[in-house]
């Protein structure tokens, strides 16, 4: 009997190769009907026998593409239309849409043979790509996700590239940036004038140039990175220079996994995270010693590799390069460069020559950065690859939500019903160029993804940009949110988790409810509300964020809080390093309460102690200082000090203990590794000490772990074990960074749960 089912799916089923899956299931299946992309998803009607019918439903699931992700089927049986064939029809256009967006994917295994093969009429074409592989979010300007819809809009399909599109039997049928060299887009090298050099040869001259220790601009897939021989030290030193980054890490990209393992340690679980379609750049424990310039990586325990994720960059790597810097196309903390034009400007001083081409980005978005850590993976850089797919929350917003973010590592969110859209990396807004691409990430996001907010979150921080601009939105009701607080929301619905939570939120800075800055909490609280349970015994931070660049200051916040204002009986070589015009000012700042704001801040503690073992008095980029101490850790110590965490417990945690105890360390000649190695146990066992006792006032057991500090992998590691081993059920990020990244997770949250309530 002749029976007809009607299936709807939502999820990532456009721009994934899924109608022509369904199309070449349904003639396998022997059914009749159509598949059409709609503005949910994808809608199918198959018509045929029960046999036929159920065959499809179990393999619509089982064998779906590998990058579609399907959330929800449903499925509803009507009347039969006596249909004969089965057909893909044109997208409908007439209701709000929910549709979701793929990520930009990178080269698939058959394209990357295709390239290489001199027979085929894509042989080194740099923008081959199919329904398995390359771009989509970043050239999207609307959807439903059709070509007309994207940046490809521009290049009309010849008619080879037209019979692949149309073809369902084709791995190309209904790739929306299908192109070939008769009709897709060119590639070309200029000079810093943009002056054409080359165009057929222009990969072969940007190859020499490199070889050479030119600074090369490569137009990518959501911006330009500079690109340098990593082994050459003059060439690294020179992108310094004119990049204005003087220690913070390049990452680099590798030809291929046997290259970066030269370099690296790498798991067989960070070499699945290199390989995952994403292609983040996965940060890998090195071998020393290698080839590559120092200045790649000053003092670092670890390398950023990645490896190559469309056909321009296996072109570059393929034959000629072990590893390239291929750091952000900007200028400092700038927003990477994406247009041409806006490249020559904005980065003539910066790079010799520019390799460019003619598909527009119309979306900027970074490379993500993810490391292994307590054997799971652990975002630190959510963009690229994994934008714009959302996270899921266990309890839908009753109202769609804008979360604004932070202030540094901004990102932005949009929520309908339980997914929420977290932004590409936005970056740090008190950058003009980051704060107009902040500006311009909300007005797309919102236009892509159709939503229209009825909410909006903000920070507390009053001088937070992110927060003024909410402040300026008229019309809409609007949630203030605790940072903290956004922290232990965003950890509890990483998790999928509703209920109350205890929080150990260990962070660099953010804005009280009593309007000190907060850092080092202790919360318990729900999406609803929280309370703090215990915090670090606030400090001055003299000069306001003038400490958070200069940590001898808060090395000296914390000796005059442990020793009072005289010093001077101290003989510490940190003090005798300082000049001591400065130590009488900023004791002066502390003593008399003038710009001195108080701190309860773990990654301020971070930087005062690796100013007390000397590692940095000033930093040129934010946790540089908290870094070295890490990496300074020795692994094999134990101890920790027993008289620092005896006091630890609800309310203000004393740390003059734990500064004496490093102090004594430092006068009886204690090796500086076993003093740092000292201070994280001893970190750790004083929050330990407190989340015991939040939960013997309170019963919880659930402990959430967020903010920067966890970062640390030494710090974080031992913290989770140490948690574990004392009967704690332990949640931690994993879909979003534990940075403040991820913080308008917790803002969407949050504000959901104060809609519910109103
Ligand atoms: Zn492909
Ligand atoms: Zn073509
Ligand atoms: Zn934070």
């Amino acid at each position: 009997m002749l029976r007809r089912e009607r299936i709807h799916i939502s999820g990532i089923v456009q721009g994934v190769g899924f109608r022509p899956f369904v199309y070449r299931l349904a003639q396998q299946c022997g059914l009749a009907g159509f598949v059409r992309n709609n503005t949910e998803g994808v809608l199918i009607e198959v018509e045929g026998n029960a046999a036929g019918l159920q065959a499809f439903r179990h393999r619509l699931a089982t064998e779906a593409p590998p990058r579609a992700h399907l959330v929800q089927l449903t499925l509803e049986e009507i009347p039969p239309a006596g249909e004969s064939e089965f057909a893909i029809v044109a997208s409908e256009r007439d209701r709000p849409a929910q549709a979701f967006i793929s990520p930009d994917l990178c080269l698939c295994a058959d394209c990357r043979a295709e390239l290489f093969d001199p027979a085929n009429r894509r042989f080194h074409y740099p923008f081959i790509n199919c329904t398995n592989c390359g771009p989509r979010y970043t050239i999207v300007r609307r959807i439903p996700y059709d070509r007309r819809n994207t940046s490809m809009s521009v290049f009309p399909l010849c008619a080879a590239c037209a019979a692949e599109y149309h073809d369902p039997a084709d791995r190309r049928f209904h790739a929306q940036p299908n192109a070939c060299p008769v009709c897709g887009p060119r590639l070309w090298l200029c000079d810093r004038n943009g002056t054409q050099l080359a165009e057929a040869e222009a990969v072969e001259q940007a190859i020499a140039q490199l070889q050479q220790g030119a600074i090369v601009a490569v137009r990518g897939l959501g911006g330009f990175h500079l690109a340098v021989d990593a082994r050459n030290q003059a060439a690294v030193r020179t992108l310094r220079q004119r990049k204005g980054r003087a220690e913070k890490p390049f990452a680099m990209m590798a030809r291929n996994l046997a290259a970066i393992e030269n370099f690296c340690h790498v798991s067989p679980a960070e070499q699945a995270l290199l390989q995952q379609p994403a292609r983040p750049i996965v940060l890998l424990p090195r071998r020393a010693p290698d080839q590559l310039a120092a200045a790649v990586a000053p003092n670092q325990k670890y390398f950023g590799f990645m490896l190559p994720y469309t056909p321009l960059h296996e072109l570059l790597l393929q034959d000629h390069f072990d590893a390239l810097v291929m750091t952000s196309g900007n200028f400092s903390e700038e927003p990477i460069a994406i247009g041409n034009q806006e490249a020559l400007a904005r980065l003539a001083a910066l790079a010799d020559f520019f390799l460019l081409h003619d598909r527009e980005i119309l979306q900027r978005c970074d490379d993500s950065i993810v490391r292994l850590a307590a054997g799971r993976p652990r975002l630190i850089r959510r963009s690229r690859g994994y934008v714009p797919e959302p996270v899921f929350i266990p309890r839908p917003t009753p109202r769609r939500v804008l979360a604004c973010g932070g202030e540094l590592k901004n990102t932005i969110a949009l929520s309908r019903g339980n997914a929420v859209f977290l932004s590409q990396h936005i970056g740090d807004l008190d950058n003009p160029a980051a704060f107009s691409f902040f500006e311009n990430s909300i007005a797309h996001l919102q236009d892509i993804l159709e939503i229209v907010p009825e909410l909006i979150a903000y920070d507390l921080h009053p001088e937070y940009l992110s927060t003024k601009w909410a402040l300026q939105q008229e019309g809409l009701p609007r949630v203030g949110v605790q940072h903290h607080h956004a922290h232990l929301a965003a950890v509890m619905a990483d998790n999928g988790v509703a209920e109350p939570t205890i929080g150990l939120i260990l962070d660099g800075t953010g804005y009280g409810s009593d309007g000190t800055i907060w850092g080092g909490e202790v919360l318990l609280g729900t999406a609803a509300s929280f309370e703090r349970f215990a915090y670090l015994q606030p400090v001055a931070m003299p000069g306001g964020a003038a400490a958070i660049h200069q940590p001898w200051r808060m090395a000296l916040s914390y000796l005059a809080a442990t020793f009072g204002s005289n010093l001077g009986p101290l003989s510490l070589p940190f003090l005798q390093q300082l000049r001591s015009a400065a130590v009488e000012v900023v004791l002066q700042m502390i003593d008399k309460k003038i710009n001195a704001p108080l701190t309860s801040s773990c990654g301020r503690l971070f930087d005062g102690v690796a100013a007390l073992l000397g590692l940095h008095q000033e930093v040129s980029y934010e946790a540089q200082a908290a870094m070295a101490l890490e990496m300074l850790a020795d692994e094999a110590e134990p101890e920790f000090y027993p008289e620092a965490v005896r006091s630890a417990g609800a309310g203000a945690i004393p740390i003059t203990p734990l500064i004496h105890a490093v102090v004594e360390d430092l006068q009886n000649g204690v090796a500086r590794e076993k003093i740092a190695a000292r201070f994280h146990h001893t970190l750790i066992e004083i929050f330990i000490t407190a989340a015991g006792a939040a939960r013997a006032a309170t019963a919880i057991n659930r402990v959430g772990l967020s903010g920067g500090v966890y970062q640390n992998a030494f710090f974080f590691h031992r913290m989770l074990e140490r948690l574990q081993a004392e009967g704690f059920e332990v949640l931690t990020h994993q879909q979003v960074p534990t940075n403040d990244g991820g913080l308008a997770l917790g803002q969407i949250v949050i504000a959901g749960a104060v809609a519910h309530q109103s």
